[in-house]
């Protein structure tokens, strides 16, 4: 390498880096030595170079969104087993994930006994979702009201809700599984209050309709809450039984021994 080669070397990497192009950085000597044994014009390879740049950027905005969504586990719909739960319609759940449901704020609610796949076709809806670039945040709902009450004791709780009214996308897992203290079911109904038309909500339940007063403890604001979430709401029930049960019965040897395994009934 020559001088003159050396010093716009130099200059380059200072130029790539003022303006932050660090894939365009790391990557521009291949592609000019690939350029030219290919015969590609300059203007060819500033345009791989802008790709390979753009295309980074992009997978580490998805990385990013991922992990501020803070799923619980990554689910997708194709290790999802149709055939175990047949009351689950595949068409709806093939267009859900085409995230159309989120341009229109309508809601999606999933109903049905635990280990019925609920809590993983929420989660498969929402990376969907990430991954077209959409605001999501999941949360178990005892984790929601826990994080409210705690915003609320240190008056954080207007910034909390600012937050969460940039989402596109809030998934609210096992509503009901815990009973709700009065004020947490109040600061629950405003967070659903607020998303209402505005913010797309994921529900699962194992709560029938009737028993959710039981567990938000207030019939008015249990029917508030109900009429906003089921108003423009994709309903769907997951029948049937545990599909870790059904997996522990395939499992099981047909000269089945006391020993073979038992399914408990997780708590409600
Ligand atoms: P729920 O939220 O209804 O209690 P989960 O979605 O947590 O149930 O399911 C329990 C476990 O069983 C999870 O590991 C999930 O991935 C798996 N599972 C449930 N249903 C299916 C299915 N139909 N196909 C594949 N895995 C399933
Ligand atoms: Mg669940």
């Amino acid at each position: 390498m020559n001088k003159t080669e050396t010093k716009s070397a130099v200059l380059l990497r200072h130029h790539l880096k003022a303006l932050k192009l660090p894939t365009i950085l790391a990557e521009c000597e291949k592609t000019a030595a690939r350029c030219a044994a290919e015969n590609v014009d300059h203007l060819g390879f500033l345009l791989q170079l802008c790709e390979l740049e753009l295309l980074e950027r992009e997978r580490k905005a998805a990385a990013r969104r991922l992990k501020a969504a803070h799923f619980p586990a990554l689910k997708t719909v194709d290790e999802f087993h149709f055939a175990a739960q047949p009351s689950v319609n595949k068409m709806l759940i093939s267009e859900l994930l085409r995230c159309a449901y989120l341009e229109h704020r309508e809601n999606v609610l999933f109903i049905g006994n635990p280990g019925t796949g609920k809590t993983h076709l929420a989660t498969a809806l929402a990376m969907s979702a990430c991954a077209l670039g959409k605001r999501v945040r999941f949360f178990r709902v005892t984790e929601l009201v826990t994080t409210l009450l705690e915003a609320r004791e240190e008056h954080q709780l207007a910034r909390l809700r600012s937050r969460l009214t940039k989402l596109d996308l809030l998934v609210l897992d096992e509503l009901g599984y815990v009973p709700t203290s009065k004020l947490g079911a109040e600061l629950l109904f405003d967070v659903v209050s607020t998303a209402y038309e505005r913010t797309s909500v994921i529900v699962t339940t194992n709560l029938p309709f009737e028993q959710w007063t039981e567990v938000l403890g207030n019939e008015r604001l249990t029917g508030a809450l109900l009429d906003r979430l089921t108003h423009r709401c994709h309903i769907i029930e997951t029948k049937g039984e545990s599909y870790r049960l059904q997996d522990a019965k395939r499992r099981r040897p047909k000269t089945g021994t006391p020993s073979a395994p038992t399914a408990q009934a997780p708590p409600l």
